[in-house]
C-alpha cells in the first residue's frame, strides 16, 4: 500500500451552506476553509448549527444551497461512502459483539483489504491510540475513555484525509476529558489529518485548535486562532462568549483629550488606535470589552494617562487556587471582574471597601454593539448591563 501522506491533503471548503428545517434556518449561509492538516473547531452554544454543518460534510445531510469541496473536488452530490471520510461522536457507537481489533478493522473489511494489510493497520492504530494488547478486549470490558479511543482509530484506520469529531468527549469526566484533548490532537499531527472538531466548551476549542469558528445561530460569527478571538473579538457575542468579560456600553465620544465610552452614568477613556481599528466613529452605539486578568483593584484612587479608572464597591472574592476573583460593584448594574494570579496580590482591600479598579487602555476591546444598532442617533445610551459570564 502506499505510504500515509499521499493518501492525504484534505483541504476542506465550505461555501454558502443553507438548511431548512421546516420554518427553522438551521444554516444561515457556512462557509469555510480548514488547510489540509488543520484543526478547525466549530464552537458554539447547543443548536447553532454545528452537527448540522457536520452532518452536511459527512453526507448524512443535503444542504438546501452551497457546497462542500474536498482537496478542490465538489462532493456535495456524493454518497456517504464515496466521500472517505473519518467520523467520531459522542456515543462511542462500538459495535458491542466485537472485540476492539475488530471494531477497528470493520471499515478496512469494508473496503476489502488483504488480511496480512488489515491485521498489521488494526495494530498500528491501536499503537497509535495507546491501546496496543487491548485488542481482544470487548467495548464493556474497556471504560469510557478506552471506548472513545476504540472509536478514533476506527475513524483513522483507513487514513482518512478528513476526520470529524462531535463532542467526541463529553461523555467523560473533566481529567480524563484534558487527557484526551492532548491525545487527540497529538494524534490528529502525527497522521496530518484534516480535523473538523465541534465542541460547545470554549476552553477544550482553545487546548485544541489551530483555528476556531464561532458560531451563532446558524452563522459563523468569527474564525480566527484562539488569541486572535480572545484578545481582539470581532463583535460583542464572541466577546461575550469567549471567556469572561466586563463589558460596558454606551457612545463613543471624542474631544481634544481623547476618545471615550460614554453611557448616562460615566466616560471611560478608550484608545485611540482602538477606534480607528473598528471604523468607529462618534455617536455610534459601542461596547468596551474587558478581561478580568488585565484589570487591577486597588484601594487608591490611580493617575496614570493610560490608564482607565473607574470607583466601585469590592463586593466578592472568590478564591480559586492558582488564581482569586474580584467582583466590584460600579452601580446601576455594571460590575467589574479581575483575576489575580495567586502570587501577583500586593496588599488587598477587603469585601465592602471602595476600590479603584484600572486596566492600561490597550487592553479595552472595543466592539460594535450589534444589540443596539439602529438606536436612533442621539437616543440614551442602553442601560448598563452586569455582563458578568456566569462565574466558573
Ligand atoms: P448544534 O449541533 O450546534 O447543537 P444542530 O446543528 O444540531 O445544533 O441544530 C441546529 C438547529 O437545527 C437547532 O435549532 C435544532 O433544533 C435544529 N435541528 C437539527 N436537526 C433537526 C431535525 N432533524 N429536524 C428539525 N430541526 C432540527
Ligand atoms: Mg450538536
Amino acid at each position: 500500500m502506499s505510504s500515509m501522506g499521499s493518501e492525504l491533503a484534505g483541504a476542506l471548503r465550505l461555501e454558502g451552506l443553507t438548511k431548512l428545517y421546516g420554518e427553522h434556518l438551521a444554516l444561515d449561509g457556512v462557509s469555510l476553509d480548514a488547510r489540509a492538516g488543520e484543526f478547525v473547531t466549530l464552537l458554539g452554544a447547543s443548536g447553532s448549527g454545528k452537527t448540522t454543518t457536520l452532518r452536511c460534510v459527512a453526507g448524512f445531510l443535503k444542504p438546501d444551497s452551497g457546497r462542500v469541496f474536498l482537496n478542490g473536488r465538489d462532493i456535495t452530490g456524493l454518497a456517504i461512502h464515496e466521500r472517505n471520510i473519518g467520523m467520531v461522536f459522542q456515543n462511542y457507537a462500538l459495535f458491542p459483539h466485537m472485540t476492539a481489533a475488530d471494531n477497528v478493522a470493520f471499515p478496512l473489511q469494508v473496503r476489502k483489504l488483504p488480511r496480512a494489510e488489515i491485521q498489521r493497520r488494526v495494530a498500528e492504530a491501536l499503537e497509535l491510540v495507546h491501546l496496543g494488547g487491548l485488542g481482544g478486549r470487548y467495548p464493556r470490558q474497556l471504560s469510557g475513555g478506552q471506548q472513545q479511543r476504540v472509536a478514533l482509530a476506527r475513524a483513522i484506520v483507513f487514513r482518512p484525509p478528513l476526520l470529524l469529531m462531535d463532542e467526541p468527549l463529553g461523555a467523560l469526566d473533566k481529567k480524563l476529558r484534558e487527557a484526551m484533548q492532548i491525545e487527540i490532537t497529538r494524534i490528529s499531527r502525527e497522521l496530518g489529518v484534516t480535523v473538523i472538531y465541534v465542541t460547545h466548551d470554549q476552553e477544550e476549542a482553545l487546548a485544541m485548535s489551530d483555528r476556531i469558528a464561532v458560531y451563532h445561530q446558524g452563522r459563523i460569527e468569527q474564525l480566527g486562532t484562539g488569541e486572535e478571538l480572545y484578545e481582539h473579538p470581532a463583535t460583542l457575542f464572541v466577546a461575550s462568549f469567549m471567556g469572561e468579560s466586563s463589558i460596558f456600553r454606551g457612545r463613543l465620544e471624542r474631544d481634544l483629550s481623547g476618545a471615550y465610552l460614554a453611557n448616562e452614568r460615566r466616560r471611560i477613556p478608550v484608545a485611540e488606535a482602538a477606534c480607528a481599528r473598528l471604523g468607529l466613529r462618534p455617536g455610534q452605539p459601542a461596547a468596551l470589552v474587558v478581561r478580568p486578568e488585565r484589570v487591577r483593584v486597588r484601594g487608591a484612587a490611580e493617575r496614570n494617562g493610560a490608564s482607565a479608572s473607574v470607583r466601585g464597591v469590592l463586593r466578592e472574592v472568590v478564591y480559586l487556587g492558582s488564581a482569586r476573583k474580584y467582583l466590584v460593584d460600579l452601580g446601576g448594574e455594571q460590575q467589574v471582574l479581575a483575576r489575580v494570579a495567586a502570587g501577583a496580590e500586593q496588599d488587598w482591600p477587603s469585601v465592602g471597601q471602595e476600590v479603584t479598579v484600572s486596566w492600561d487602555l490597550e487592553y479595552g476591546v472595543l466592539v460594535a454593539d450589534e444589540a443596539a444598532e439602529g438606536a436612533p442617533p442621539g437616543a440614551a445610551a442602553p442601560a448598563e448591563s452586569a455582563a458578568l459570564e456566569a462565574s466558573r
